[in-house]
């Protein structure tokens, strides 16, 4: 008897095939040069509106020195999970640091802002607590509730009074199976959201908890250097010291390298060392990346001219955006979407833009709704007037070519 052996992961082909059929397939493109204002992506020089590397600090010769001496003096690895044997004294002076320029009680670092929040949330929550989370909120906070027994409510993006509502009956009524109060509730939300940049009401939700005796939980990936003195988030922004429970933080964004930071009390931090799962169960930061970190945080500090530059190119090119007659969404930082509607037109209209040497990838389904497609620019400190003024003159060109924009 013969058997014609099916491959059991046919599936995985089919569903390839599937995403290119629906213009959902994005290939990665290669780069051969260190991140910058100008990168070699596949084998071509373009300018990068593509990096989260607000102030171009991936390339700063003085983070660049201070990871080669911790190469010299600490090796290339930390050797283990930091509560076996990967605890370093670099790990300890980074958090301290970390911890003032934050203006907290205490910092713990993960190895990504990924990980802080898969961390942080399902440690400080469990089936006698509520999560209040916001409908845009980052997929690593979506994976953290997930991970957490916490029953959760999802308030529409941004909507105070919803929130508000949530919170009142969730005080009011207490848990579902009617045992009582909930142990506590806590409210979540991206500082800057990272697919329209826009900033969240963080004034609004705070009072909102206070009324009802909530935590608010913050997530400044895309305000950790951008937002607040010497960017210092978006609790300093909206000068809310003191009023925020817990603020993430990354490392690998404005910062520069790579990781994430979960920033607040003594306890917290007492509680995630013993019982955040990727703290204890993968290992820490190489030195090098700790050494680049602590150096990126003086130059914040020392460097002001670089926030101050991002911030004037960031207005000057949504400003010409807009002139040019893009629709550039609800935008209010350096993240600024160009929503194009369609899948595909926004795949073709990063393609053309490449042709003409400025790379701006495309922002598609899942990560937007479906009709919100989009290419997704980020301008940095790094880019120059010129740089600026040929990638605009490049979107002109492609937005009159594609009809996006009137000739
Ligand atoms: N939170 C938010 C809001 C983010 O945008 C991101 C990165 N896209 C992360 C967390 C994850 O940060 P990291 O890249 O350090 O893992």
């Amino acid at each position: 008897m013969s058997m014609t052996r099916q491959d059991p992961l046919a599936f995985v082909a089919e569903e390839i095939e599937d995403l290119k059929a629906k213009h959902l397939y994005r290939p990665l493109r290669v780069m051969s040069s260190q991140q910058g204002p100008t990168v070699t992506l596949d084998g071509r020089e373009v300018i990068s509106l593509s990096s989260n590397d607000y102030l171009g600090l991936t390339h700063h010769p003085r983070l660049r020195q201070a990871a080669l001496e911790a190469v010299r003096e600490f090796g290339v690895g930390s050797g283990a999970v930091r509560t076996i044997a990967g605890t370093m004294s670099l790990h300890e002076a980074l958090e301290a640091e970390l911890a003032e320029f934050k203006g907290t009680a205490a910092v713990l670092t993960f190895q990504s802002g990924f990980t802080a929040n898969t961390g942080v949330i399902p440690t400080i929550t469990g089936e006698a607590d509520l999560i209040v989370s916001d409908a845009l909120n980052h997929a690593s906070i979506i994976d953290g509730m997930r991970l957490s027994k916490a029953p959760r409510k999802v308030f529409p993006h941004k909507d105070v009074e919803a929130l508000r509502e949530i919170l009142r009956g969730a005080a009011e009524d207490g848990r579902p199976d009617g045992s009582g109060p909930y142990r506590s509730i806590l409210v979540v939300t991206d500082g800057v959201f990272s697919m329209d940049g826009d900033i969240a009401p963080l004034p609004g939700i705070v009072e909102a908890a206070e009324a009802y005796g909530a935590a608010v939980f913050v997530d400044d990936a895309h305000a950790s250097g951008v937002l607040g003195r010497n960017g210092r988030g978006s609790v300093d922004h909206f000068g809310l010291h003191g009023r925020v429970a817990i603020q993430v933080g990354t490392l690998s964004k404005a910062v520069g390298v790579l990781g994430g930071y979960v920033a607040g009390s003594e306890a917290l931090r007492e509680l995630l060392i013993q019982r955040a799962r990727p703290f204890l169960f993968s290992t820490s930061h190489p030195p090098a990346v700790v050494a680049a970190c602590r150096e990126a945080i003086r130059v914040m500090e020392e460097e002001p001219q670089l926030i101050e530059r991002l911030w004037s190119s960031t207005k000057r090119f949504k400003a010409e955006l807009t002139r040019l007659g893009f629709d550039t969404g609800r935008s209010e930082t350096p993240i600024t979407p160009i929503i194009v509607g369609e899948s595909e037109a926004a795949i073709r209209f990063s393609n053309r833009l490449f042709e003409e040497g400025v790379f701006a990838t495309s922002g598609v389904y899942p990560t937007v709704a479906l009709d919100q497609a989009r290419l997704r620019t980020i301008v940095t400190a790094a880019l120059t007037d010129e740089h600026l003024d040929r990638a605009l003159e490049a979107f002109a060109v492609g937005g009159r070519e594609l009809g996006l924009v009137a000739g």
